[in-house]
């Protein structure tokens, strides 16, 4: 119960963070994002496929857009995709700390589109985290190119 409570709390606090002073309306982040956001500050990654599962899922289905699944691929597939928004962010937060989080909601925020705020906040096109995210199996470590040391962390 608690956890699902953190889930959606997370997911109510992301658009807090986003809604500019002026009123509008934000872009919204990617799935991945959000998901992932929601799901890593409630601890569900017991509740995800295990790393290696998703590895391999994703061996068997090369062609599937985890990150960036159609609506044919959420509605049948949404455990692969809950899992991979969940590693996604995961990674994202273990390379580049929980303030390159609060950095790209800050710049969407102030009205950069979330490409923009991203790339700003991370020093990474957002295109290319998703495509090396894949392709590293989610690891930091096999991340390329790799992070300098002491970058990341808070
Ligand atoms: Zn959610």
């Amino acid at each position: 119960m608690s956890e699902l409570l953190a889930h959606e709390l997370t997911h109510a606090l992301m658009y807090q963070l986003l809604q500019p002073a002026d009123g509008g309306f934000p872009e919204e982040p990617p799935l991945w994002f959000r998901e992932g956001m929601a799901s890593v500050t409630a601890g569900q990654g017991h509740r995800r496929l295990a790393l290696d599962d998703l590895r391999r899922w994703q061996d068997t289905h090369p062609t599937a857009d985890l990150l960036r699944p159609s609506p044919e691929l959420y509605r049948i597939e949404k455990e692969a995709v809950y899992a991979a928004a969940h590693r996604a962010f995961e990674l994202l937060v273990a390379l580049r700390g929980d303030q390159a989080i609060l950095d790209v909601l800050r710049g969407v925020r102030s009205g950069a589109r979330f490409e923009d705020a991203f790339a700003a906040a991370t020093g990474q096109p957002l295109a290319g985290f998703e495509a090396e995210a894949v392709r590293s199996g989610y690891s930091p470590t096999s991340f390329r190119p790799p992070l300098p040391l002491g970058a990341g962390g808070d």
